[in-house]
């Protein structure tokens, strides 16, 4: 009898225990919940327009306001659909055509030349819900290259197409080609008239010719790239560009790599580069930030800042990214002396920047 009492005495204190574990567990939970914000709440976007040598002495007071202007208007295209209840992957490429469409980055209208005087340009987009991509290569009379990647990725068997066939596949697809005069700018022109003149000065000493210098004022970089987190909780990122001014023999940039130039996992982030691109094809910028945080569980700041500002460096290469993972946290980061760029979160706070510490 007294030792049945002891048992049940005994086995009352154990449920009081478990029961306090309990409800110490269940606090925590609830105040977790508070923290972590569901993805109708922190849905956000973050384009670039490109890293480069970019000074403000270099920079009159209206280009700046230019630029800045083209930025606020390309975000709030994508911020909208966003807020309306849109796709991450509808917000990225409507903002991005935006820019394209703008002279004043070198993508779509404003793309550089190549060494023969035309424009080739690259663009590529990733899906993080589905890892589903699509990227075109080297096409000289798509008005909007982000477009034709996108097609790729929606309605066709491959991830990526080049040239001649890439313009097949559009004409097939209802794309209207413009004629490639369309992309011609004066000053992307120049740009390359003075890299031409300065290479026959200052040809490399085993006779290859003088690739465009990234660190002078005429090669700056000017790609641009957006990446969104939408209110279901997908991402998705992409990329467009005309490349390096005076490049040669159909050489291709990270812009249209997969892994290099964008990429996008619902499970980590999603990443738009811009930069050397040989660089960034070697280190697989945007796949190996996405990498370390799923395989090392680093935040998206540790990793973009490991990826931009040690590994890409390391082996003598430079540029920047823009990335936003799957909690709405986003990174900026460069290694550059600007990135043109901006940022909106969920409750329409917006942010602009070009040069380092804005
Ligand atoms: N990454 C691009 C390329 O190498 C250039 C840029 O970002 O401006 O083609």
């Amino acid at each position: 009898m007294k030792n049945l009492k002891t048992l049940t005495l005994l086995i009352s204190i154990l449920t009081l225990f478990s029961c306090k574990s309990e409800v110490k567990d269940s606090e925590i939970d609830s105040k977790n919940e508070e923290v972590a914000k569901t993805p109708a709440e922190n849905f956000g976007i973050v384009i670039h327009g490109g890293a480069g040598t970019i000074l403000k002495e270099n920079m009159s007071d209206s280009l700046e306001r230019a630029y800045k202007i083209k930025l606020e208007e390309a975000i709030r295209v994508g911020h909208e659909i966003l807020k309306q209840g849109g796709t991450a992957m509808e917000a990225v490429t409507k903002t991005i055509n935006v820019m394209e469409d703008s002279p004043l980055f070198n993508a779509g209208k404003g793309a550089v030349f190549t060494h023969e005087g035309a424009n080739e340009l690259d663009a590529s987009v990733m899906d993080g819900a589905t890892l589903n991509a699509g990227a075109v290569a080297g096409v000289t009379r798509i008005k909007n290259p982000i477009d034709l990647a996108l097609a790729v990725m929606n309605d066709s068997p491959h991830v990526m197409l080049s040239g001649k066939g890439a313009e097949m596949f559009a004409q097939e697809r209802g794309f209207e080609l413009v004629d490639p005069a369309y992309f011609y700018t004066e000053n992307r022109y120049q740009s390359l008239q003075r890299i031409k003149e300065k290479e026959k000065t200052e040809l490399d000493h085993d006779g290859k010719t003088a690739f465009a210098d990234p660190f002078s004022k005429d090669s700056k970089f000017g790609t641009v790239g957006c990446v969104a987190l939408d209110k279901k909780g997908n991402l998705a990122a992409g990329t467009s560009t005309g490349g390096m001014t005076n490049k040669r023999w159909n050489r291709i940039g990270d812009a249209p790599i997969i892994g290099a130039g964008t990429y996008a996992n619902n499970a980590t982030c999603a990443v738009s580069s811009t930069g050397w691109g040989e660089y960034f094809i070697r280190a697989m910028v945007a796949h190996d930030i996405s990498a370390l945080m799923e395989y090392k569980g680093w935040s998206l700041q540790q990793a973009a800042e490991e990826v931009i500002q040690k590994k890409v460096p390391a082996l003598g290469g430079d540029g920047g990214i823009i990335s936003i993972d799957k909690n709405g946290n986003v990174a900026m980061e460069f290694n550059t002396a600007g990135m043109y760029r901006a940022h909106m979160n969920a409750t329409g706070e917006l942010s602009i920047g070009i040069y380092k510490n804005e």
